[in-house]
């Protein structure tokens, strides 16, 4: 089956079909087993990434399928993921959720499908201090981002004549740009804050007020696995009445964090 799969994903025909035939049932699998597998960053500041001192996963995006594992009243293991396995590992049943600064993008949906948003940003771009004032100021530049990510995709639109170098992970792009190798690095401002307010050069830098796209999150769910949506996203909705979404977000960006942002609010959307 999983060889059939891994066929099946490089062609974007025959995807959906493989996705709904691994769909199942993940809420009572997860039940059963006693476990859910969340896919996640291990190297994203702030969203999904590794606490040096306890070695442990933390985060926003973390805190998120810690709730819902906890309400479910499952253990959680966490599988990391990047821009470009996360959605073929849940299509695959490698995992059970995708919690990793996911765009819900038209496209993906035809593979997976959403929870409701709960995280809202926007591609901007991290350049040398007084370098770019405008969009035309990056066209035609070496530019690094991750492979497979909304942002690959956004910026080759948006600059195309700019070189777009698809790195493993933005901490690696943004080494290369401290090297000079790059000109920018771009992904969404929420992800360039983190990396930002973590380097220890940060003066060097700066994000200037140039956005080329809207980026909502949500969390990835097999296509078709009905039960655990609605499961997720009651949990998504009560966690915002209860306070907990408020407690998290000032937890890991509010404004006494390192990268303060703003707050997105839990909303179930208008059928
Ligand atoms: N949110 C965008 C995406 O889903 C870019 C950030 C990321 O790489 O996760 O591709």
């Amino acid at each position: 089956m999983k060889t059939i799969c891994i066929t099946a994903l490089l062609s974007v025909m025959v995807v959906g079909m493989c996705g709904t035939a691994l769909a199942g049932d993940t809420l009572e699998n997860a039940k059963k087993k006693g476990v859910l597998i969340a896919g996640v960053s291990d190297s994203k500041p702030f969203f999904g990434y590794i606490d040096e001192k306890t070695h442990e996963f933390v985060g926003y995006d973390i805190d998120f399928a810690r709730a819902i594992a906890g309400r479910l009243g499952v253990k959680l293991e966490f599988k990391s993921v990047t821009e470009e396995s996360r959605i073929p590992e849940l299509i695959l049943g490698n995992i059970d959720i995708i919690a990793a600064t996911l765009t819900n993008t038209s496209e993906r949906a035809k593979l997976i499908d959403f929870s409701y948003i709960y995280f809202i940003t926007g591609q901007k771009f991290l350049t040398e201090k007084g370098t770019v004032k405008n969009l035309a100021d990056l066209e035609g530049k070496r530019i690094g981002t991750a492979r497979g990510s909304t942002s690959e995709h956004n910026v080759k639109k948006a600059l195309p004549k700019a070189i777009v170098l698809p790195f493993n992970d933005y901490l690696q792009a943004f080494s290369a740009l401290r090297q000079g190798k790059l000109f920018a690095v771009t992904t969404d401002e929420s992800i360039l804050l983190t990396m930002l307010a973590q380097a220890t050069d940060k003066e060097r830098f700066e994000i200037p007020a140039i956005q080329i796209s809207g980026e909502p999150y949500g969390l990835g769910i097999r296509k078709g696995d009905k039960k655990f949506l609605d499961f997720v996203n009651n949990t998504l909705l009560e966690m915002e009445k209860s306070g907990e979404v408020k407690r998290l977000f000032e937890k890991w960006f509010g404004p006494h964090t390192a990268a303060p942002m703003e707050r997105t609010f839990v909303i179930a959307p208008e059928k």
